[in-house]
């Protein structure tokens, strides 16, 4: 039997494979977006946008059911707490992955993508001579299998990535590449979120909470809150995920229900679900390799290291690829030089912002005491506010300015904070 041949085989219909196939149908390839799951489907996700997604990416609208104008953090004692507000732009937008991934794929298709839905790809081989890749593709209602053959793949297909695992130019991920975090969508009626969570429909962050390195959330959309918890599968040695994440889940909503944050008996913790987060150092990762890109979390540089946040860094990277494989395409030249650009280009706009992110993970998230003094000192001090609103929202632009400013005020809040001049809240016995 001969494979079918198409231009651009674009493997999972995620944010970065549904951008990269809809901005290459418009510029006129040939392209086939393949999922293994049938459209709309879950992912495990808290689905919360930031500014630049909406600002980026404007065709995401129509599926932002809400908006959040506050935002408090919490400290890992529990005893620390501040809020920020924003009334001229909101800080987060919230959606479902049902409905935007959804929304993202169907707009591929009336660009003129062909998205074929429960078409897992199990294997990828290359065909030698950079003539392309043949992808092996089972339908999973039929169980029938077939081969596609195209010039160029983009792998899309998430953090268990197959063009990952089977392209001899990638590297499997090692255990110290991976987030893992949880997610449970608690549904309640709109009264009852505006009740609980005020009309800013304030959104939390609790920071290393129960003694895990990393921060639980409970965004609140229109009528549901995704609550949730991210870690390092291993940090220091020591094992995060698994039990020992499922057990700190369960103890954070116990937590809420007793702090009136949550109602009691409607998170049903059976329903938890839990996924991996890839992300890789910046300068170690490789996105392209013979006849081949990857994307979104397959290529595991496009998350913030600090929030986990994906959406848009995977949105962002399926549009560059779209650029190189359309430029691929009109000249005929599929070398690994030539899509060499496509690293480049993400490296020009991200890299920068990406090790900021990095830089604010290794130096406080990952560090109780830090994240204990963040909230402290937030709670006198505006600046230390607006820089958690800038890392955790990103509405403001952080550049080596920015940190000098901040390394600066930094010292002079510690020599403060030595003398017991923060304010009068510091000197009650109880913030000892
Ligand atoms: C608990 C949790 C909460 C998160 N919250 C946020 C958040 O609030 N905001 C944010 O910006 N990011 C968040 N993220 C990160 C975000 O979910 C990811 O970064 C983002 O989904 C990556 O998009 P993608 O298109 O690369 O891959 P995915 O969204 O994972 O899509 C990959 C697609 O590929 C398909 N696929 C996989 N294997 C195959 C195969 N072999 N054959 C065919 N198809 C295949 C899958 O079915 C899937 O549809 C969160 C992640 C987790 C785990």
């Amino acid at each position: 039997m001969t494979a079918e041949t198409h231009d651009i085989c674009i493997v999972g219909a995620g944010p970065a494979g549904s951008i990269a196939a809809e901005r290459l149908a418009r510029a006129g390839a040939r392209v086939l977006l393949l999922d293994s799951q049938r459209f709309p489907r879950y992912k495990c996700c808290a689905a919360g946008v930031l500014w630049h997604d909406v600002e980026d990416f404007p065709e995401i609208k129509p599926v932002i059911e809400t908006y959040n104008h506050a935002m408090a953090f919490h400290s890992p004692s529990l005893k620390h707490e501040f809020s920020i507000r924003s009334d001229d732009h909101y800080l987060l937008g919230q959606t479902y992955r049902a409905q935007l991934d959804d929304h993202l794929a169907r707009l591929a298709e009336k660009a003129g993508a062909e998205f074929r839905q429960g078409q897992l790809v199990t294997g990828v081989e290359l065909l030698g001579d950079r003539r392309g890749a043949v992808l092996a593709v089972k339908d999973k209602a039929s169980g029938n299998t077939y081969d596609v053959t195209s010039r160029l793949v983009i792998g899309a297909d998430g953090v268990k990535s197959i063009v990952r695992k089977s392209h001899p130019d990638f590297a499997p991920w090692s255990k110290a590449d991976l987030l893992i975090a949880s997610e449970l969508d608690v549904p309640m009626g709109e009264q009852r979120v505006l009740d609980i969570y005020g009309k800013d429909r304030t959104t939390h962050i609790f920071m290393y909470f129960d003694n895990l390195p990393g921060y639980a959330w409970i965004f609140t959309k229109k009528t549901s809150v995704s609550i949730g918890m991210g870690t390092m599968l291993e940090f220091e040695g020591k094992a995060y995920g698994g039990r020992a994440l499922a057990d700190k889940f369960k103890a954070f909503v116990v937590y809420l229900e007793q702090k009136g944050l949550l109602p009691a008996r409607v998170a049903d913790t059976s329903k938890t679900s839990y996924a991996l987060i890839p992300s890789v150092s910046l300068k170690d990762s490789v996105t392209h390799g013979r006849n081949s890109l990857l994307a979104g979390d397959a290529a595991g540089a496009f998350v913030s290291a600090l929030s986990g946040e994906g959406i848009y860094y995977s949105m962002l990277s399926g549009k560059y690829a779209a650029r190189v494989a359309s430029d691929a395409l009109a000249t005929g030249d599929f070398s690994p030089q030539a899509l060499a650009e496509y690293p480049r280009l993400w490296r020009a706009r991200l890299e920068k912002e990406l090790n900021y992110q990095y830089f604010a993970k290794r130096y406080m998230l990952e560090v109780k005491r830090r994240c204990e003094k963040a909230v402290r000192w937030g709670q006198h001090d505006e600046t230390i506010r607006n820089v958690m609103s800038v890392f955790f929202t990103g509405i403001w632009k952080i550049d080596r300015k920015f940190m000098t400013r901040l390394y600066g005020h930094y010292v002079r809040l510690k020599v403060k904070d030595l003398l017991g001049m923060l304010g009068e809240r510091e000197r009650k016995k109880d913030y000892a």
